[in-house]
């Protein structure tokens, strides 16, 4: 198939070239920070695209230039079968990485399915190295299955693997090192995220957030010297590196978003294109999909989409705290009425 000339780009000149493709809402935690409520509504089901979906979106979009794309959710895991739909994209040559995000929770069992049906790469997020925290974050008992999930993917194969630390005031502050240091025994890269206000985190607030400057000055004090890897592109992460050669990452959204540079967009388990992990309204890829549209159709609708982007979200909230005015994103009410603004339905 003829690529589309080089160059499709937003109001801002950002190229469309990540989709984070949710393919649940559903999740087997219930992470303070995401999913604070014990239930939820949940997309109705007949609703979620099927693996062939999928993949024809799949097919659109990187015929427009997307050349990654991240499994996600929700918990990507609970999908039935995922290793069916990884290896349908994988037989898209155009994807130069297909990655997952996932909680660890059952990749013990599935870990070697993903990697013989060609995912790449993995990325499990991981907060905390302390069983009883782990169960009062998540309100779930399962830390040992993490870890255990965790040494499963590496003998699995999957080689490069990164490790995701959503940080916390008050909650996991004192455990960088200790995470640093298990990715490091484990070959596995360590990012620490700042806690972000987005939908779902109700429970957030900027004294909550360590910011990455505070996160360096805690790695700083143990380690000494740590040098920035001069290579940021439109990865979320800057990477650091410590005089032993160890390299891990922090991503910054909150006190130094990255919005000029981002290249990502988000489809939820039931087709919603997102162009911003903070946007409220998105574009409905299922509806014409089902009636029939045809590849062509699909594709001038996102065209026009990425061509009309304007978001820059992270950028927006850190506007508002400027100004003094910066609070949870979006209240509980609310998010109750559309399952869409929540974190867990369009996917981190
Ligand atoms: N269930 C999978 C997992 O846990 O990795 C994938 C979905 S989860 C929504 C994706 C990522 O978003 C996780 O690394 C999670 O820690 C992160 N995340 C969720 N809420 C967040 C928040 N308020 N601030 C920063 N990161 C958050």
């Amino acid at each position: 198939m003829i690529r589309e000339p080089q160059g499709l780009i937003d109001t801002f000149g950002r190229p469309l070239r990540n989709l984070r493709l949710s393919v649940t809402d559903r999740c087997n935690l219930r992470c303070q920070y995401c999913m604070p409520e014990e239930e939820y509504v949940w997309l109705p089901r007949e609703t979620l695209l099927t693996f062939e979906e999928v993949a024809v979106l799949v097919e659109v979009f990187t015929d427009l230039g997307v050349d990654k794309v991240r499994l996600t959710g929700g918990e990507p895991l609970l999908r039935k079968e995922l290793p069916t739909l990884v290896r349908l994209l994988a037989q898209n040559l155009r994807l130069q990485d297909l990655a997952m995000t996932t909680n660890g929770v059952l990749l013990a069992d599935q870990a070697q399915a993903l990697y013989e049906a060609g995912l790449h790469r993995v990325t499990v997020s991981l907060d905390t190295l302390k069983p009883d925290r782990f169960q009062a974050l998540t309100r779930r008992d399962s830390h040992a299955k993490v870890l255990h999930g965790i040494k499963a993917a590496i003998q699995a194969g999957f080689h490069n693997l990164k490790l995701d630390t959503v940080v916390m005031r008050g909650y996991n502050e004192d455990e960088l090192v200790d995470l640093l240091e298990y990715g490091k025994r484990l070959g596995a890269e360590v990012r620490f995220i700042e806690y972000m206000d987005v939908g779902g985190a109700t429970h957030w607030s900027m004294q909550k957030v360590l910011s990455r400057a505070a996160i360096l000055e805690v790695l700083r004090r143990h380690y000494g010297r740590i040098e920035p890897v001069m290579e940021r592109g439109s990865a979320p992460a800057e990477r650091f590196r410590l005089s032993d050669g160890t390299c891990f990452g922090i991503i910054a959204s909150t006190t130094a978003p990255f919005c000029s540079a981002c290249d990502r967009s988000r489809l939820t388990a039931d087709g919603l294109w997102l162009l911003c992990l903070y946007a409220t309204e998105g574009t409905n890829l299922r509806q014409p999909l089902r009636a029939g549209a045809s590849p062509a159709a699909l594709k001038s609708l996102i065209v026009s989409g990425w061509q009309a982007r304007r978001d820059r979200g992270a950028e927006t909230r850190q506007g508002l705290e400027q100004l003094g005015i910066r609070s949870t994103l979006i209240q509980l009410d609310q998010l109750r009425t559309d399952p869409h603004l929540e974190m867990h339905t369009r996917g981190g």
